[in-house]
């Protein structure tokens, strides 16, 4: 149904609607990990010999032992069909946002018709999914060659119930037949232990000798919105794009701050209690859920993981709210901008690097020692913020991302790190040098004393900022919330890298002039700020002065669009630092840039289509009827000799036509094909396309302020986020 009666009917649906059953909540303890299959249990089915194994490659993301798979497959799949399973699936990330999936039965038909169910090793380790059609960006059309998926050890299988069935998942890596990586888990793995090498190197400089696997961390914060699925049904540009084309603010919007952290609406908790009780099973830790800023927008975040782990569990905590939404009657959006005028939607990814026998290497410690090695690591991080802050760019850099950046409600597109104000001034005195002898009440003596402890109060928070450190971890803010975290995490784990090696280096060179450590570390250090310090930034990342000051006076880049971002992964800098860290290879990183534009073009495009679509067949005939209403009336006043005003007819007529011909422009537009570049086509996306769509949209916002309500053939703003 379309037009103003499915306005009409969506609300009466919404407020007449049953509420769901009531059921009595089970024990955290009886739901944790139900549905993994867990070291645990495989340590009470497997052989001894072959648990050890596994273990070691879970725990140290040493290489696996082949031999034991087979032993593995079977255990797995006695699991899994005690669960219910007939399916297995290879569960990968292709180089879109989504989940991937090939599905095969563990039925085998025997020779006198009877049948057995089967799931060898060769199945579980190797998968050949026909998936010509995810994105390559032209690996395999050179190649001609299929994908395979390979079993991830280091991220457990699990099953996925439905209303009627189980399967089996394994969580695998996707790659071609030359062994070049399809997707977004692969690099990830190898940033990991990229990371890994250089940390251990620095760790042993620092005078360790038992140095467990160091591994990157991940707690990512998700914010999504809710919508009543009988509006989001009748609003085309929503199911198409995850984003309103068009409306009106509604009279009220998020002015009042009576959404953000208020009570959350019984309907949406009990949603949430659902959401809740999948994931528990699925061993993903939820641990946080609240509402955000804008009416009909929430948050749901974990506990902190291993950053392959948490990867995976949140492309499942993705799958879980989409799915779980439909059964309470709402469509989850994870777009980042739905609503315009709104606050949009974001991802924070907190990450951090550690170890089991170091710990955290992100938290300053409480001996002179661990605060050193801090120092160190976080001035690494520095240095690689400011080298590489436009690679953070462009790992964040989406269509719909782009709506949201810069827009005052969000980081800008300026890369800068936030240190808070206690460890911008420890750094600042290294820089000036004085920090040895430092008598600054409070302050350190870098090696002799320790450092005071750090304020990790969130009074000492900045929102603004796109790359900030909060007491133990950074907080990459500018991710968008519909985006994997690999992409942001792999950026992360490969600048820390460079930068641990470039630390390492001179840490060793200036450990051979016969310095001691403490003296070394500091040479370092002040080097990190003389040629980084630029990068770090406390005030005000909104305001306009900074985005000047930015650009102009400290030589930083802002990339507003991804038409401007995305081409940074072409840059030989960027090219020569993800070879040299072994994480992608010239050709992989090409194809992920060809990729990631081409699906900015086609969403534009999209879009545009929708817009043109929408604007002819809703709501030009919306205001038609309206103008012919009103100027029947008028007429038929005039001639009973009653003169009525004409100016909202007049007004109405001009919005419409003005309209009209915003849409005209924006079909020839659309005709343009002859592109010399695909970068000069992505800046016809963002500079033409885009603000075209805006032009119709301006006035066709303006129309629904003009046309008779009753008329309007798209549930209104106020509609979609108030009622409930
Ligand atoms: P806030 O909204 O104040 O930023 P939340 O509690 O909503 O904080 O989310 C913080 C996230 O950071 C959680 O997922 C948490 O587990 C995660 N986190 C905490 N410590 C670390 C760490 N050392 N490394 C990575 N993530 C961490
Ligand atoms: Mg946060």
């Amino acid at each position: 149904m379309s037009g103003n009666k499915s306005r009409f009917q969506a609300i009466s649906q919404i407020t007449d609607r049953q509420k769901q059953p009531p059921k009595t909540p089970n024990r955290l303890e009886e739901l944790w990990a139900t549905d993994v299959f867990t070291l645990s249990k495989m340590q009470a089915c497997l052989p001894k010999d072959v648990f050890k194994s596994i273990k070691n490659t879970v725990q140290t993301g040493g290489k696996l032992d082949v031999s034991v798979a087979g032993i593995v497959a079977v255990a797995m799949k006695d699991w899994a069909i005690s669960k219910g399973a007939l399916y297995y699936a290879h569960v990968f990330y292709p180089m879109t946002n989504i989940t991937a999936e090939k599905h095969d039965g563990f039925v085998s038909v025997q020779g006198d018709g009877s049948v057995i169910t089967e799931f060898t090793s060769k199945v579980l380790v190797q998968g050949e999914p026909d998936g010509s059609s995810f994105p390559n960006g032209g690996i395999r059309n050179t190649s001609a060659a299929r994908g395979y998926t390979a079993w991830d050890v280091t991220s457990p299988a699990y099953v996925m119930e439905t209303d009627n069935g189980v399967t089996l998942c394994i969580p695998t890596v996707f790659i071609s037949w030359t062994g070049e990586a399809l997707d977004k888990k692969t690099p990830l793995l190898r940033s990991n232990a990229a990371m890994n090498g250089a940390a251990t190197r620095l760790l042993k400089l620092l005078g360790h000798t038992d140095i467990a696997t160091v591994n990157s961390s991940c707690g990512p914060e998700q914010e999504y919105f809710l919508v009543d699925s009988h509006f989001a049904h009748s609003r085309p540009d929503l199911l198409l794009t995850g984003r309103t084309l068009f409306g009106r603010p509604s009279a009220k919007g998020q002015q009042f701050d009576d959404h953000y952290f208020g009570a959350i609406p019984e309907r949406v908790q009990v949603f949430m209690q659902d959401v809740e009780e999948k994931m528990y099973r699925l061993g993903i830790p939820a641990k946080t859920r609240h509402n955000e800023v804008a009416p009909g927008q929430f948050e749901i975040a974990p506990v902190f993981e291993a950053a392959n782990v948490a990867s995976d569990h949140q492309q499942m905590t993705m799958t879980i709210l989409k799915n779980m939404a439909k059964k309470h009657g709402f469509m989850c959006l994870l777009h980042e901008k739905p609503f315009a005028g709104i606050n949009g939607s974001g991802k924070h990814v907190n990450w951090s690097v550690g170890n089991a026998t170091q710990g955290n290497l992100l938290d300053p410690g409480d001996t002179p020692h661990a605060n050193l090695q801090f120092l160190l690591f976080c001035g690494a991080v520095i240095r690689g913020v400011h080298k590489y802050g436009p690679l953070l760019r462009a790992v964040v850099a989406t269509a719909s991302n782009d709506h949201r950046l810069g827009a005052n409600e969000a980081p800008p597109a300026i890369i800068s790190v936030y240190l808070g104000s206690q460890l911008e001034d420890v750094f600042e005195q290294i820089k000036k040098g004085d920090v040895k002898d430092s008598t600054h009440a409070g302050m350190m003596s870098l090696g002799v004393a320790t450092l005071p402890e750090f304020q990790k109060d969130p009074g000492d928070r900045n929102r603004t900022s796109p790359f900030a450190f909060t007491g133990n971890r950074f907080e990459f803010r500018a991710v968008g919330s519909n985006q994997s975290v690999s992409g942001p995490l792999v950026a992360m784990n490969t600048i820390l890298t460079d930068s641990l090696t470039w630390v390492a280096d001179k840490l060793e060179a200036e450990l051979a002039k016969g310095s001691n450590l403490s003296d070394a570390a500091f040479t370092v250090l002040k080097e990190v700020m003389e040629q980084h310090s630029a990068v770090i930034f406390g005030g005000n990342g909104y305001s306009p002065e900074w985005h000047k000051m930015a650009v102009e006076e400290r030589g930083l880049l802002n990339l507003p669009t991804t038409a401007d971002a995305l081409p940074v992964l072409k840059e030989p800098y960027i090219e020569e630092l993800f070879e040299r860290t072994g994480v992608l290879t010239p050709k992989e990183l090409e194809s992920r840039f060809e990729v990631y534009a081409e699906q900015y073009i086609q969403t534009i495009e999209m879009e545009a289509k929708l817009v043109i679509s929408l604007a002819k067949t809703r709501i030009y005939p919306a205001a038609f009827r309206y103008l012919s209403e009103l100027s029947g009336s008028i007429a038929n006043l005039q001639a009973i000799g009653i003169e009525m005003e004409k100016e909202s007819a007049e007004k109405a007529a001009s919005l419409t036509k003005l309209m009209m011909d915003a849409v005209s422009k924006l079909s020839a537009a659309l005709d343009k094909h002859d592109f010399g570049t695909i970068e000069e086509h992505m800046q016809y996306a963002a500079k033409t396309l885009r603000p075209m769509m805006d032009k119709v949209r301006e006035y066709a916002d303006a129309l629904e302020g003009e046309v008779a309500d009753d008329l309007w053939p798209l549930p209104k703003y106020q509609e979609m986020l108030f009622v409930k």
